[in-house]
């Protein structure tokens, strides 16, 4: 167990070697490549079905109950035996963070950017390890994996500039007499409560984020995704993570997490995931607990209903290769995918047509074999996917896909796309988290506009057109956290495009930007009288 901040540091990459870069995704139609990915999956494949134990204050605990993480793929292959915890470690996983937030707190900013930096060196080593457990534990295909990746060590090498800008910050203005500062100081323990859906990257950006500020964290993996968080976790200890900073708790979120956020002692809880659970955590971190002193933060990124509008003037091939990336990229589970197109009635047949045709060239299948789509999530969300695509029929006209793909145990859901769809219907409104497309008929772009504003959401939306006024038009009234102009709506890059959406889609955290640490830490103003 590593107690220290002296791990080797190999490679390390100093704040002063330069700018923050993105990290490369890696091209896979490159044989070498190809061939370092298949060779991660066989090592991976060896690996799977082992225990892994709850982390309090850098003890490995084991439970009677356990929660299994199973390939979505192959539901009978175990990816990984875990403890679950229960109400009953809520109290030692509070002490323990609570102790290594006295040391942690007052670690020097640039150990604890260090630390991240080194999390990112290891990554970079081990980064088609690390993709191929996600091609097992949440069928992402090799390209989805690898940037889920990549965005982890984004988030590392971001959030440490970050950090150490943020330890800098100045008043504006010295009065005289004073010596006037500004300190952004950590806020306590945080509970980090993530989805599976970006297993690696959401759950990490979230842990980094709280412990470069220099707070501790109690970390409740997704029971869809909890190997990968383990494997996070491992890594961190081998980069000279001290005990306690990150306590890795696997559990049911309606109990142990649900306990741990009404807990007067934890300070924050940043969330992602559905709109449902956003909405009671919100409502349980503000009510004041017996023994709470402060006023819970609460940063929660929740669901989408995002739409692409297709205009008359768009460039119909690239919007419709856009529009099927967006809608079927790793199998319609992004908070970001497209959900909705809609499209100008005067070339709604000519993009029905067109995207009929490249949505049927999907290849459904294996990812470990690097089908275009894998399986979705587990058995439950296979169910309300089809129950949705069985509302759509009926509501709507469906123009390809539609089924469970058969033959096979896995959860696999053919891409569908369902047209006529109406304004204010159900597959219009609703998030649906699967590879389900309603196509919108507009009356022209006033019209769309209204529609694609028309839901409770507002993560991510995108227009594809040539006219300079539409563009100018959409940039005033697209009312969305990220707004992409003549290209697909997913793939926000890290300090490119800060990520968050408005209205129920969550608070605006905008991860991956400027403004993300601030969430993580309390301003100290200190005025000094200069004698
Ligand atoms: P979910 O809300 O079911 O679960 C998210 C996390 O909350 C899990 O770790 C879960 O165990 C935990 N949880 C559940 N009930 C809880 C409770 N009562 N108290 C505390 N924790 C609890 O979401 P999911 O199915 O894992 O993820 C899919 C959802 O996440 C979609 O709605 C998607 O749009 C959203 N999402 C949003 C963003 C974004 O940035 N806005 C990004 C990714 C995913």
């Amino acid at each position: 167990m590593a107690t220290t901040l002296e791990a080797p540091t190999r490679n390390r990459i100093r704040p002063h070697d330069g700018p923050f870069k993105n990290e490369p995704l890696t091209n896979f139609s490159r044989e070498d490549n190809a061939r370092k990915i298949r060779a991660a999956i066989e090592k991976v494949r060896s690996q799977l079905g082992r225990e892994y134990d709850l982390i309090i204050g850098g003890n490995r605990i084991k439970t009677q109950e356990k929660i299994k993480s199973l390939n979505p793929a192959k539901p009978s292959q175990v990816v990984g035996v875990h403890q679950k915890a229960g109400k009953e470690h809520v109290e030692p996983v509070m002490k323990a963070a609570l102790s290594a937030f006295e040391s942690w707190s007052r670690t020097s900013v640039e150990q604890r950017a260090n630390l991240l930096f080194h999390v990112a060196d290891l990554l970079r080593e081990r980064k088609f390890e690390f993709a191929a457990w996600l091609v097992f534990e949440v069928s992402k295909n090799w390209a989805e994996a690898d940037a889920d990746i990549a965005e982890t060590i984004d988030f590392c090498e971001f959030y440490s500039r970050e950090a150490l800008r943020l330890s800098k910050a100045e008043t504006p203005v010295q009065m005289p007499g004073e010596r006037d500062s500004l300190m952004y100081i950590p806020l306590g323990v945080g509970a980090v409560i993530p989805p599976w859906n970006f297993p690696c990257a959401i759950m990490a950006g979230m842990t980094l984020a709280s412990i470069v500020s220099g707070n501790t964290v109690i970390l409740k993996p997704s029971s869809d995704s909890p190997t990968i968080a383990a494997k996070f976790v491992e890594l961190l200890e081998e980069a000279g993570m001290p005990e306690g900073v990150v306590n890795f708790c696997p559990g049911a979120g309606a109990s142990f997490g649900n306990a741990v956020v009404a807990h007067p002692k934890t300070r924050y809880i940043a969330f992602t995931g559905s709109r449902e659970v956003g909405l009671d955590i919100n409502k349980s971190a503000a009510t004041q607990a017996p023994g709470q002193i402060w006023i819970k933060r609460t940063i929660l990124e929740m669901g989408g209903k995002d739409a692409i509008i297709v205009d008359v003037d768009a460039d119909l091939d690239v919007a419709i290769e856009g529009v099927a990336q967006a809608a079927f990229g790793f199998q319609g589970q992004k908070c970001s995918a497209c959900s909705r197109a809609i499209v100008d009635e005067r070339i709604y047949d000519k993009f029905i047509e067109g995207l009929k045709a490249r949505v049927e060239k999907i290849k459904v299948g294996d990812p470990a074999e690097n089908a275009n789509m894998g399986a979705v999530i587990n058995e439950g969300s296979m169910k309300t996917i089809l129950e949705y695509i069985e509302h759509g029929r009926k509501d709507g006209r469906l123009i390809t896909g539609g089924e469970r793909v058969t033959g096979g145990e896995g959860y696999f859901v053919q891409p569908t796309v369902i047209a006529d769809i109406k304004p204010k219907s159900k597959l219009e409104q609703e998030e649906i988290f699967g590879p389900v497309l309603a196509v919108i008929k507009a009356r022209n772009y006033d019209h769309a506009l209204e529609i694609a504003n028309d839901t409770e959401f507002g993560l991510t939306g995108a227009v594809y057109t040539n006219s300079q006024d539409k563009i100018d038009r959409a940039i005033r009234e697209f009312h969305v956290g990220n707004l992409y102009i003549n290209r697909k709506c997913t793939g926000a890059m890290v300090g490119a495009h800060p990520f968050g959406g408005f209205n129920m889609s969550g608070t605006d955290s905008k991860s991956g930007g400027p403004d993300y640490l601030y969430l993580f830490t309390q301003a100290k103003s200190v005025a000094q009288k200069i004698q």
